[in-house]
């Protein structure tokens, strides 16, 4: 039985290519022309106007925390259940993260549980599209303009998203991308920053380059940091962009397949297929176990490990992260919904580069761990 990997990217476009010509040139630092090329056509195909292009997903919302100016004394709220990077941001700013529940549906923040959160001090509010559904922008647009509060818009998932038609990562006053291997769009390690806003993006090229100043080499007025992507990164992410529309459809064809052969198991909750403002593009496959079936997340990963099929759980909440609440966050604090789906929940093999005959593999091991 030959092993089945959680994920596996598609390179079998433009990427040798571009790769080669990076090595022919010499060009493999983050000087070169494929990062200023990758970096104006994913802001184009996002429809934004411009594209910081950093070295991972990560960072890129450190600095977007900092070029919006948000430290000291201030409140951003974003999701419990998500990735530490969006936590450890705002933290690491000096800002205070406030935490929401998760919408049981969609698996993103529950969006009437925000207004309850505002407090004089809150800035901004972190937007997270979590596993393939968009978060429901419209009441946080709304919430935004009445309270005069930022966007920052994770779109780490979402490449190729649309909420009512509109590109996720278009909706923050600064958006923010991963290319981690398991994207959409994978540069290896990579990540983007999109803005609308000339200053911001100014912000966070400096904040990239070590705040370097066009003056006078080596003299600095501020303190930044190494965030560069290399033109090798620039290269695959150009070659990667070109076939998004086309991975989007693999991965909905992939997300419907799964959900043909495993829609009559009783024990668990397929993913959302679609909301009156989108349709999954299933970034991971997800899958959440019944309270009722009497099962965890651990043990039927365990048992499917065994199968030879490989799975990831989901997010551990922010409110059980022991070393945030080592700094006294979060104390007592429950989300039922988020705590549910950290413990039961957990995604299938679901990269680009996925066949058919290795999700009705991945789909009778299921069963069959199941019964
Ligand atoms: C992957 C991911 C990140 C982090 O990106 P890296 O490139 O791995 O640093 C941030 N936010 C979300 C929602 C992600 O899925």
């Amino acid at each position: 039985m030959a092993f089945i990997p959680v994920n596996e990217p598609l390179l079998n476009g433009n990427e040798k290519k571009y790769l080669n010509n990076c090595i022919d040139t010499g060009w493999i630092s983050s000087e070169g022309p494929y990062i200023t090329k990758f970096e104006e056509q994913f802001a184009v195909k996002m429809g934004r106007k411009f594209g910081i292009a950093v070295c991972n997903g990560s960072v890129a919302l450190d600095a977007a925390i900092l070029a919006l100016g948000i430290g000291n004394g201030d409140e951003v709220i974003m999701p419990t259940f998500t990735i530490i990077s969006c936590a450890a941001a705002i933290i690491r700013a000096g800002a205070k993260p406030v935490l929401v529940d998760s919408d049981i549906n969609t698996w993103n923040m529950d969006v009437n549980q925000i207004e309850a959160k505002i407090t004089k001090n809150t800035k901004a509010i972190m937007v997270i599209h979590i596993y393939g559904l968009p978060v429901d922008m419209d009441p946080i647009l709304n919430l935004s303009q009445k309270y005069g509060l930022k966007i920052i818009e994770d779109a780490a998932e979402a490449h190729g998203q649309v909420y009512n038609g509109q590109p996720c990562g278009s909706f923050g006053d600064i958006s923010t991308f991963s290319f981690y291997a398991n994207k959409h769009v994978t540069t290896g390690e990579g990540g983007m920053i999109l803005t609308d806003d000339e200053e911001l993006a100014k912000k966070c090229r400096s904040l990239r380059n070590l705040c370097f100043v066009p003056k006078k080499r080596f003299l600095h007025y501020e303190l930044g940091f190494n965030f560069r992507m290399t033109n090798l990164q620039g290269a695959l992410g150009l070659a990667q962009l070109e076939r998004l529309d086309e991975f989007v459809l693999i991965k909905r064809k992939m997300g419907e397949k799964y959900n043909s052969l495993l829609k009559d198991i009783e024990q668990i909750t397929l993913p959302v297929v679609n909301t009156n403002y989108a349709q999954n593009i299933y970034w991971v496959y997800g899958i959440l176990l019944k309270p009722e079936s009497g099962l965890n997340a651990e043990t039927v990963m365990a048992r499917l490990g065994e199968e030879q099929i490989a799975t990831r759980p989901f997010f551990w909440n922010m409110h059980e992260q022991p070393v945030l609440n080592d700094m006294g966050l979060f104390i007592n604090e429950k989300y039922p919904v988020a705590e549910n789906m950290a413990r039961m929940g957990f995604y299938l093999p679901s990269g680009m580069a996925i066949t058919d005959a290795q999700i009705e593999t991945v789909s009778e091991k299921l069963k069959l761990v199941l019964q």
